[in-house]
């Protein structure tokens, strides 16, 4: 198949694409390498079935296809507030180009959403069915509101123009190709730790957190947007929770650093517990999220030890 992935030179976009590639696709990654990297995907650059095409998804584009995966847009809470209204324009611009792109071309149409639809969840764990609990007015809510506008329009054009969607809510994710200066927790602690430096705890680190390992995340989208009915939206991720400063604590662990942990503030608006229901996940898609925290910490360690 012809497989278009927006945000593809991005950490779970590179690895969704050679996956893809592996899989015997033709893949166009479109990227406007704003908080991805040619790097990320410099594996695939001389791959025959493999193109880069770097451009802005708030722009227009045309591309045959038959599957488009839509994971543009900056996912790290420091990168999405640098610009806020890039980043509803990039939500919400950027779905109905791809979404038009599918109405033109057949294509069926994956929206990567979040997690962050359910806000600051007062449901807990989190079920497909809860609507939330989001700041609309907030510094998260560019990226929050964005993307729950971004469903809107991926189940508007369902209803309206018989576009074959599938909606995925995918929860914390990590593992290799984050990049150093991403700002969220995994990679912070993992190259905090490695440079000597102190764990940066935000609060009193008691919010958690549900990781999963992007090789099990990669795993769902494909399975999801290869089901031949569920359009979603469905929760992916990996359903063990832990507080931040466990998450610090087996970092340490597994570096054999003797770091500090140091306090700052909490951000405003900061969920205090996220864990994913994946009932429906494991029903209708058979996913089984495989690695466990410390496996995926052990190889993202590994990751940045080299690169660092
Ligand atoms: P990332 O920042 O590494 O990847 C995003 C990619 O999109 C980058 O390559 C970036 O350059 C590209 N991009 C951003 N704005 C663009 C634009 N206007 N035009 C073209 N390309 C653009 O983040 P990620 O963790 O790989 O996230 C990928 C997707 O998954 C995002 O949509 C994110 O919201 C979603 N998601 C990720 C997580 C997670 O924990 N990793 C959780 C929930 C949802
Ligand atoms: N966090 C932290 N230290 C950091 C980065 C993040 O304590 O250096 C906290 C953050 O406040 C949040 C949790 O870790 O409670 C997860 O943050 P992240 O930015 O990774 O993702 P999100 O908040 O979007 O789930």
């Amino acid at each position: 198949m012809r497989v278009l992935v927006t945000g593809g030179a991005g950490f779970v976009g590179s690895h969704l694409c050679e996956r893809l590639i592996a899989e015997g696709h033709h893949v166009l990654c479109i990227d406007d390498l704003s908080t991805g990297s040619r790097a990320n995907v410099a594996h695939l650059l001389d791959h025959e079935r493999f193109t880069l095409f770097v451009h802005d998804v708030t722009e227009p584009y045309f591309a045959p296809a038959d599957r488009i995966y839509n994971l543009a847009c900056p996912a790290s809470p420091i990168h999405y507030q640098v610009d806020p209204i890039k980043t509803v324009s990039t939500n919400v611009q950027g779905a109905i180009h791809g979404l038009r792109l599918a109405q033109r071309t057949g294509a069926r149409f994956l929206q990567a959403s979040t997690s962050e639809v359910y806000g600051d969840p007062d449901v807990h764990p989190q079920v497909e069915s809860y609507h939330g609990n989001v700041n609309p007015i907030g510094p998260r809510a560019c990226y929050d509101e964005g993307k729950r506008c971004a469903e809107t329009l991926c189940f508007d054009f369902h209803r309206q123009a018989q576009v074959d969607i599938r909606v995925a809510r995918i929860f914390n994710t990590y593992g290799p190709r984050m990049a150093a200066n991403d700002g969220r927790v995994v990679s912070n602690f993992i190259v905090q730790a490695l440079r000597g430096e102190p764990l940066t705890i935000y609060g009193e680190g008691q919010q958690t957190r549900s990781f999963c390992y992007v090789d099990d995340l990669v795993d769902g989208l494909v399975r999801l947007m290869e089901h031949p009915t569920e359009v979603g939206p469905i929760n992916l991720g990996n359903p063990g929770e832990f507080t931040i400063r466990e998450l610090a604590e087996q970092v340490l662990a597994l570096t054999g650093a003797g770091n500090a942990l140091v306090h700052r503030p909490l951000p405003a608006d900061d969920p205090k517990q996220r864990q994913p229901d994946i009932t429906r996940a494991r029903t209708t898609l058979g996913f089984e999220p495989k690695v466990p925290l410390a496996e995926g910490l052990k190889r993202t360690v590994a990751y940045f030890r080299d690169r660092l």
